[in-house]
């Protein structure tokens, strides 16, 4: 497989102050486990771009656009109780939408046939309107919408953060052309994401939520993605595939209750490769999300990495929990 890696040190000029979860010490973690495995030197390193106003437009309201824009020229501050911003924060969000652009891009050309976007700030609470839970601009909803205009007409997308995307879950809601799939913890922040929430008008049917108690594990989550989600991205024909790739599912993470162990992202990302293969001609971009334990963050992206390398897993030192 062509495999790309999307990422930049710039990510890391997104500063949440010293006790925030989503720091840059998470993506410092990623890249320092990476270099620990030759395997991975096949993966082709780009640089991401910055997305343009116009292309975030596709997802958000101007008058939020303009809001991020003055919090950073103002020298930072705060979007909402989670959300912090500095004075970098609003191009390196930028940044992070143009990260998944560039993989769509890249993806799209049949320079690569799936790439992995190590970027932050993350994305998938970002709503139209008002970012949240971290999120300043939503990169995968974004991203898809990018690929609408590249003139695709079905992206599937899949989130197994342990979070709800309900920013993206809100982007596509009426919206028949972008199938928006979610496993999640429930009852959990933010709230949303119950199995009654399908999409509605045009986009009814192409929302599914699949909302879990705490304490799944890795073959609750397998039998899910065989049983239901895979009819479900048959049915629906993409051509390209999303994922929002949450670690928080991890049993380490401290922000979230599930119990999948950092082989388990090899075999969720392998399905996602199959699916891609079988579906799209291989199509497939995986975005880094949530993820708050720095181990299991950098153990479980090396894994889905070596499944977009169609690698057996990795051989690791399993944690200690
Ligand atoms: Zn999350």
């Amino acid at each position: 497989m062509a495999s790309g890696l999307i990422t930049s040190s710039d990510y890391l000029h997104h500063n949440t102050g010293p006790f925030h979860p989503e720091q840059p010490r998470r993506l410092r973690a990623i890249i320092e486990e990476l270099g620990r495995h030759e395997a991975l030197l096949r993966l082709k390193l780009i640089d991401p771009r910055h997305a343009t106003e116009e292309e975030v437009a596709r997802v958000h309201q101007q008058a939020y656009i303009d809001l991020v824009r003055t919090t950073a020229e103002q020298g930072g501050g705060a979007l909402d109780v989670d959300t912090p911003m500095c004075a970098e924060s609003y191009l390196i969000a930028l940044l992070s939408a143009g990260g998944a652009l560039k993989a769509v891009e890249e993806v799209l050309a049949g320079r690569l046939d799936n790439a992995f976007v190590a970027a932050r700030p993350p994305g998938h609470h970002a709503r139209p309107g008002q970012g949240m839970g971290f999120c300043l601009f939503n990169n995968v909803a974004i991203a898809a919408r990018h690929a609408l205009a590249l003139g695709l007409e079905r992206v599937f997308i899949l989130d197994w953060d342990v979070h709800h995307g309900n920013g993206t879950q809100e982007a596509f809601y009426n919206d028949s052309r972008v199938y928006f799939c979610s496993l999640h913890q429930s009852p959990w922040y933010p709230f949303t994401g119950a199995a009654d929430e399908h999409g509605e008008g045009e986009g009814e049917g192409t929302t599914l939520n699949l909302p879990l108690r705490a304490g799944r594990r890795t073959d609750d989550y397998l039998h899910l993605l065989d049983e239901v989600v895979a009819p479900a991205a048959r049915a629906f024909r993409p051509q390209l595939i999303l994922v929002s790739a949450g670690q928080d599912i991890h049993e380490r993470d401290p922000l979230g209750e599930m119990r999948l162990t950092s082989e388990g992202f090899h075999e969720l990302t392998r399905r996602a490769v199959d699916w891609a293969a079988e579906l799209c001609d291989h199509r497939l971009v995986v975005c880094l999300e949530g993820g708050y334990d720095l181990l299991a963050l950098a153990h479980g992206v090396v894994q889905e990495l070596h499944a977009l390398l169609g690698l057996p897993a990795a051989q690791l030192t399993q944690p200690q929990t």
